[in-house]
C-alpha cells in the first residue's frame, strides 16, 4: 500500500479540528478521520461554551498555559470567522464563610496565571450585579473577561478552514487498529486501511483506547457526565453575567449562564460514570439541578425549560493535559482535555505542531493560504439574516422564516446544506443554523426542516 498522507488525525472534535487547521498551514497532506457523520459531534457539541480566561487553572500546568493562549487566539479567530463571542464577564459567588475565605486565594491564583483583572466584591455589589440571585450570598469575585461563545460554530469554522487548506475529511470512518512500520503507519479503519507517516490522536473520550493501539498505557479516561437545563429566552435578563460557584476538585461546579443563543442555562452536573455513550439526561440530574438552582436563583425555576442535554467530559487520572510526541512511532497524543478544550483548542493545535517539530518532524509553511471561512452568525447579539434588510433584498430566502422560535430562514438552511462541510442530519442542521433549537424543539418547523434536508438526499 502506498503512503497516502503525511499526517492522519484521529477525531474531528474541537481538538482534532484545531490540530488539522494548524497543521494544514504547513505544506502537508493531511487526513482528518472521524467515526461520526459530522465534525464537532462528540463532547464538543454539548458543553457550557464558556471562553475561559483561565483564572482558576492550576498555575504552571500545560492546561493553564494553553487556556490562556487559547483565550487570546480565540479573540482574533472569532473576529475573523464570525464565530460569536460575547464578553459578558463572570461573577463567582461565595455562599458560605468557607467559600468567602477562599476568594483571596482564588484571586492570587488568577494573578499567578497572569490574569490581573479580578476584584473581590461585597454582597451589595453581588446583588447589584445579579439582582435575581437567591438570598445568602456573602461576597463575590468578578472576572470581567470570561465570555460566552458558540462551540458548534467553533468546531465547524476550524474544520472548514482545514478542508479549505486541503485537508481530506473522512467521516463515518472509525479507526480500529494501527500497524506501525519502519517509516509509516497503517491505520485500520471501518472503511479500509490508511497509510500515513505521522498519526495524531485527538479522540477525546476514546483517547486512551487509541493510545493503547500504539502500545501506551499512560492515562485512563472515564466519562464525567454534565447535565444542563436550558431556560427560555424570556429568562435572559436574569443572567446578565455568568454566575459561577467556588470551584471544587471535581470541576467548575454548577453555574447559571447566559447562552450565546439568548437563553439561560443551569448546570452542569458532574457524575462519574462508566458508559462512554451515556449522553442521555437523568431524573437524578434534573432533581440535583433544581435543588442547586433553587439556591442560586430561585426565580429562574419559575421560567420555562426549553430543553435539557448532557455532555461527557473526558475525566482522567493525570493532573494536566497530556500532549506528548513519540518520535520512534511518529505518533502524538493530545489527551486528558477535560473541561477547557473549547477555550484551549487553537492553542492545542499550535502545541501539537511544536511537539512534532521537536520530535524531528519537518515541514514548511504553505506559501499561500486561503482566507478563513465566514460562519453564519448564530449569536443572538449579532445581526441575524431575518433582520438584515439588505441581505433579504439581495436574496429573499433570508426573509423566509422556517423555524419561528429561533427565526431561522430558508436561506440559512440552504446554506448549511451547501456548505464546505454540509449538514447531514437534523443535528447537523441545528448546529449550523439553530433550527429546532427553540422553545417548541421542532414541533412546528420539524416537517419543513426535514423536508429541506431530505430534498438534498441527506439521511
Ligand atoms: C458538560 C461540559 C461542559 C464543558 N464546558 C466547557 C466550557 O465551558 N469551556 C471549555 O473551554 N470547555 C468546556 N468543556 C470541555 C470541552 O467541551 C472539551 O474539552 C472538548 O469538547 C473536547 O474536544 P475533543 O475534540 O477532545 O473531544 P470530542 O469532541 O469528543 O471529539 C473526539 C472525536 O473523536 C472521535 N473518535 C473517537 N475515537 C475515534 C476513532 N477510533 N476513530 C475515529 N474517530 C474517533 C469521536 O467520534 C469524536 O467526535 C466542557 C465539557 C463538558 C462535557
Amino acid at each position: 500500500m502506498s503512503v497516502v498522507a503525511d499526517v492522519a488525525i484521529i477525531g474531528a472534535g474541537l481538538i482534532g479540528a484545531a490540530i488539522a487547521r494548524e497543521l494544514a498551514g504547513q505544506d502537508l497532506d493531511i487526513v482528518l478521520i472521524e467515526a461520526r457523520n459530522d465534525v464537532g459531534d462528540g463532547t464538543s457539541k454539548a458543553n457550557t461554551a464558556i471562553l475561559h480566561t483561565g483564572f482558576d487553572a492550576t498555575p504552571g500546568t500545560l492546561e493553564a498555559r494553553l487556556v490562556r493562549r487559547g483565550y487570546a487566539l480565540w479573540q482574533e479567530y472569532a473576529a475573523r470567522t464570525g464565530v460569536p463571542v460575547e464578553r459578558t464577564g463572570a461573577l463567582l459567588v461565595a455562599w458560605d464563610e468557607e467559600q468567602q475565605a477562599a476568594l483571596p486565594t482564588l484571586q492570587a491564583k488568577a494573578e499567578a496565571n497572569g490574569y490581573l483583572a479580578t476584584r473581590i466584591v461585597d454582597a451589595g455589589t453581588v446583588y447589584a450585579m445579579v439582582p435575581d440571585l437567591g438570598p445568602g450570598a456573602l461576597a463575590g469575585l468578578t472576572v470581567p473577561d470570561e465570555s460566552i461563545m458558540c462551540s458548534w460554530s467553533a468546531a465547524i469554522a476550524m474544520a472548514t478552514e482545514a478542508v479549505l487548506r486541503g485537508v481530506r475529511l473522512e467521516l463515518e470512518c472509525r479507526v480500529d487498529g494501527a500497524t506501525v512500520l519502519a517509516d509509516h503507519t497503517v491505520l485500520h479503519t471501518s472503511r479500509g486501511d490508511i497509510a500515513t507517516r505521522w498519526v495524531v490522536n485527538a479522540a477525546g473520550l476514546a483517547g486512551d483506547t487509541v493510545d493503547a493501539l500504539f502500545g501506551h498505557d499512560r492515562f485512563h479516561l472515564h466519562p464525567r457526565r454534565g447535565e444542563l437545563l436550558v431556560f427560555d429566552k424570556l429568562a435572559r435578563p436574569k443572567a446578565p453575567v455568568i454566575v459561577l460557584p467556588v470551584p471544587s476538585k471535581v470541576g467548575k461546579g454548577v453555574l447559571v449562564s447566559p447562552t450565546i443563543y439568548g437563553n439561560v442555562m443551569l448546570g452542569p452536573t458532574a457524575d462519574d460514570i462508566e458508559d462512554r455513550a451515556a449522553t442521555g439526561t437523568t431524573e437524578a440530574g434534573f432533581a440535583f439541578l433544581l435543588e442547586r438552582g433553587r439556591r442560586i436563583m430561585p426565580s429562574l425555576l419559575d421560567e420555562e425549560v426549553t430543553t435539557a442535554y448532557a455532555g461527557l467530559r473526558a475525566a482522567h487520572d493525570r493532573d494536566d493535559f497530556v500532549i506528548e510526541a513519540d518520535a520512534a512511532q511518529r505518533y502524538v497524543v493530545a489527551g486528558c482535555i477535560r473541561s477547557t478544550g473549547l477555550t484551549a483548542s487553537l492553542a492545542v493545535g499550535e502545541e501539537v505542531l511544536e511537539r512534532m517539530r521537536a520530535a524531528g518532524f519537518t515541514c514548511t509553511p504553505r506559501a499561500v493560504l486561503p482566507e478563513p471561512p465566514q460562519v453564519p452568525n448564530l449569536g443572538e447579539a449579532g445581526l441575524r439574516p431575518y433582520e438584515d434588510e439588505a441581505r433579504i433584498a439581495a436574496d429573499p430566502a433570508y426573509g423566509e422564516i422556517v423555524c419561528f422560535c429561533e427565526r431561522v430562514t430558508a436561506g440559512e438552511i440552504r446554506d448549511a446544506l451547501d456548505a464546505t462541510i454540509p449538514a447531514r442530519d437534523l443535528g447537523g442542521l441545528r448546529r449550523r443554523t439553530r433550527a429546532q433549537n427553540g422553545r417548541c424543539q421542532g414541533f412546528f418547523c420539524g416537517a419543513a426542516v426535514r423536508a429541506a434536508l431530505e430534498g438534498r438526499g441527506a439521511r
